[in-house]
């Protein structure tokens, strides 16, 4: 009996807010870049609250974006995953690095690697290289301990660092990605995760990082296209690489142009720019927000 061909598998789409501060224009213009893709690709759009950073994310927020993505009118998917609810999931794939002598623990303080940055470039008149979110790059100085000490009993704080030479050693060449646009195209990226160099893998505080929650969690729920800001699409290097050594799938990616304000600075909850509840009180509907964001 001839058998039929395999679905072509849904796609699956998120928006992932951190819930630090009310959400603005920049927010909008994601979360409704993800909706208009999701509906031409007939796929699922899915909410994730991103709240590892237990100081920053309120409960309040968390319900406040709700009620502005609500009143912008997109609709997500029942069952919201929240970061905060899913440590375990982070913690199994730091252990299976861990395991492996892909992590290692750094007691140094930010500060520190800032000193060893200035001392480099006083003495030697060249800059420390940074990283693309401009920090200096690790020194890498924990790692030769733990590499000659191994990891041994840790009572003191400290983050968890990727060993990244290590990590590139076992995710062999060739690490790229696919990103695609809106008319189903796509063109081949080539990460270069060097450019990062031991990222942290977990905070002192939270046992994981932004990037390892966000790469765990596209894979825990399917996501099969994922669609950010360009401030993210550095992040993707580390982000491709961890997918390769956690032998998770890697998703298509799409980075849309960030909205700038009047002095053509990114908008930033940081930068206090005019939240979508601020516009609403002042009279703005929704869908003049819509229309002004191309949207209609
Ligand atoms: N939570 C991140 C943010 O609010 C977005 C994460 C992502 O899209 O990968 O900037």
């Amino acid at each position: 009996m001839p058998s039929s061909p395999p679905a072509a598998a849904q796609p699956v789409l998120r928006f992932a807010p951190s819930p630090n501060g009310r959400l603005h224009l920049g927010h909008a213009l994601s979360a409704l870049t993800n909706e208009r893709l999701a509906q031409a690709m007939g796929g699922r759009l899915l909410l994730r609250i991103e709240d590892i950073d237990r100081e920053r994310c309120r409960p309040a927020l968390d319900t406040a974006l709700r009620e502005d993505l609500a009143w912008l009118g997109i609709i997500f998917e029942d069952g919201v995953r929240r970061q905060s609810e899913h440590f375990g999931d982070y913690r199994a794939a730091l252990d299976d690095l861990h395991r492996r002598g892909l992590v290692y623990p750094c007691f140094c303080s930010r500060q520190e690697v800032k000193a060893v940055a200035a001392v480099h470039a006083a003495e030697t008149g060249e800059p420390w290289p940074t990283d693309p979110d401009g920090a200096p790059l690790y020194p890498g100085s924990c790692r030769a301990r733990a590499r000659s000490e191994g990891a041994g009993e840790i009572g003191r704080p400290h983050v968890l660092r990727l060993d990244l030479e290590r990590a590139l050693a076992v995710a062999g060449e060739e690490l790229a990605y696919d990103v695609f646009d809106a008319s189903g195209g796509v063109t081949r990226v080539v990460a270069q995760p060097r450019r990062w160099g031991d990222v942290v893998l977990a905070r002192k505080d939270v046992p994981t990082s932004y990037h390892l929650s966000v790469v765990v969690d596209d894979a825990l729920q399917g996501v099969t296209h994922v669609v950010r800001g360009r401030d993210l699409e550095a992040a993707t290097d580390i982000h491709v690489l961890l997918q390769r050594l956690l032998r998770l799938p890697t998703p298509l990616y799409l980075f849309h142009d960030l909205l700038a304000d009047a002095e053509g600075r990114k908008l930033a909850k940081s930068r206090g720019s005019e939240s979508l509840a601020d516009l609403r009180a002042r009279g703005v509907t929704a869908h003049e927000i819509r229309r002004e964001l191309g949207f209609f």
